[in-house]
């Protein structure tokens, strides 16, 4: 097994007539360490696909470089890279059974002679016969222990002699996963492999990939621009946006300390609320008529910074429903979404005329057009430059 670097990475598609050159990926730096889970989200169009295409040697890097362990593998051609990719298209071989889809790529990975072929033929045309009629093939049989191995780790024991247009799309989905499994390649590489199954099969599944990955202990980047796939399943999240890397870390490093505005609106759903301030005197913030009072981390940084003007943001579950004060901020609810668990408001904030969401207990009765008190959890705020980079 091996770990996988990116280095000074980049990738320019010529534009087409005429058109500027489209810069996919941009100086990309990136270490994946071995047997780790890495997710990497972003929004449609901002280069995961083809980050993995690259590493997959379906396309060439236009300068830096990729390694593999400690091997650089640009002149490395795709079938010596030892990755196998699993796409949101399951890609499988419909006239073939779900047995010899998973063991398509064992069978083609190593050089066989004459005689081996003959007889890996002979066996599989034997293989339905009775034991002591069949002709035996240790290659063959150990490729199909290792599809069993396979088959029985992802539950497709029983489908094993079906054909794909007989399988519902979770059970491609595994047939896929499987094909990839059963090659034991150095690095998985998953693109939006969940994005084509309904929710309840996209947990379960989402579970499945999770539990595989630490059993096999295989370096795996899984593409997703779902975040809550992103918060669920990797060990850290590399989070890219038009072609560059944001933010890469762990999952709960990047909910709750994102390093710029992108990160904390892409990260967590509903998003972080943004508000224009501007830093009051003792680490206060001035929203409209309002002076609301900051605590903990982030007060050492506004200290320095009175008079300022920032970005504050707040997650939906430190916005507190309070009785009217002078501290608390009035509000306006536009919609209420009852989830059963609990309810998230959208409010509009009355002192700055800003809409926010808040997320409140199930039980409590509130209605669109209500008038509501928001209390700001002190030690909730983060602060953004006007560039949009976090302050720390
Ligand atoms: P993602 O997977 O993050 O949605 P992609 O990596 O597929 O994004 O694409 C990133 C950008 O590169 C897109 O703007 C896309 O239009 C462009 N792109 C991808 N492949 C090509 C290509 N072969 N020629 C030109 N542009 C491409
Ligand atoms: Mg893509």
């Amino acid at each position: 097994m091996a770990g996988v670097r990116f280095e000074d990475l980049s990738k320019t598609y010529p534009g087409r007539g005429g058109a500027d050159p489209v810069e996919v990926i941009r100086k990309l730096n990136l270490t994946i360490n071995n047997g780790e889970f890495l997710v990497l989200v972003g929004p449609s169009g901002c280069g995961k696909s083809t980050l993995l295409r690259l590493l997959a040697g379906l396309d060439n890097p236009t300068s830096g470089e990729i390694r593999i362990g400690s091997r650089p593998i640009s002149s490395v051609p795709p079938a010596r890279r030892d990755v196998a990719m699993v796409f949101q298209s399951y890609a499988l071989y419909p006239h073939l059974t779900v047995r010899d889809n998973l063991s398509f790529g064992l069978r083609r990975s190593q050089a066989k002679s004459i005689f081996q072929r003959i007889q890996d033929q002979v066996f599989l045309s034997t293989r339905a016969l009775p034991k002591s009629l069949r002709v035996r093939s240790v290659r063959e049989e150990q490729i199909e222990a290792r599809v069993n191995t396979v088959a029985r780790s992802l539950e497709l024991t029983e489908l094993l002699d079906r054909r794909p247009k007989e399988l519902s799309g979770g059970q491609k989905q595994r047939v896929a996963l499987g094909r990839a499994m059963a090659r034991n390649p150095e690095v998985f590489l998953m693109d939006e492999p969940l994005s084509n199954l309904d929710a309840k099969l996209r947990t379960t599944t989402r579970q499945r990939i999770v539990e595989l990955q630490r059993d096999l202990g295989t370096t795996t980047v899984y593409v997703t621009h779902d975040q809550v796939e992103a918060m669920t399943m990797g060990d850290r999240i590399a989070v890219l946006n038009k072609g560059r890397l944001q933010q890469l870390g762990k999952p709960m490093e990047l909910y709750r300390w994102p390093s710029n505005i992108f990160v904390a609106q892409f990260i967590g759903s509903p998003a972080m609320g943004l508000l224009p301030v501007i830093v009051g005197p003792n680490a206060t913030l001035i929203l409209g008529r309002k002076r609301i009072q900051v605590e903990g981390e982030m007060v050492e940084p506004l200290l320095q910074r009175e008079g300022q003007h920032l970005t504050a943001g707040l997650r939906p579950e430190h916005w507190h429903l309070a009785p009217a004060t002078n501290r608390n901020l009035q509000a306006e609810v536009s919609h209420c979404e009852r989830l059963g668990n609990e309810q998230i408001l959208t409010c509009r904030l009355l002192d700055d005329d800003q809409i926010i969401h808040a997320r409140t207990s199930a039980e409590i009765n509130i209605n669109a057009g209500d008038a509501i008190n928001l209390d700001p959890e002190p030690t909730g705020w983060r602060l953004f430059d006007t560039d949009g980079e976090a302050i720390r």
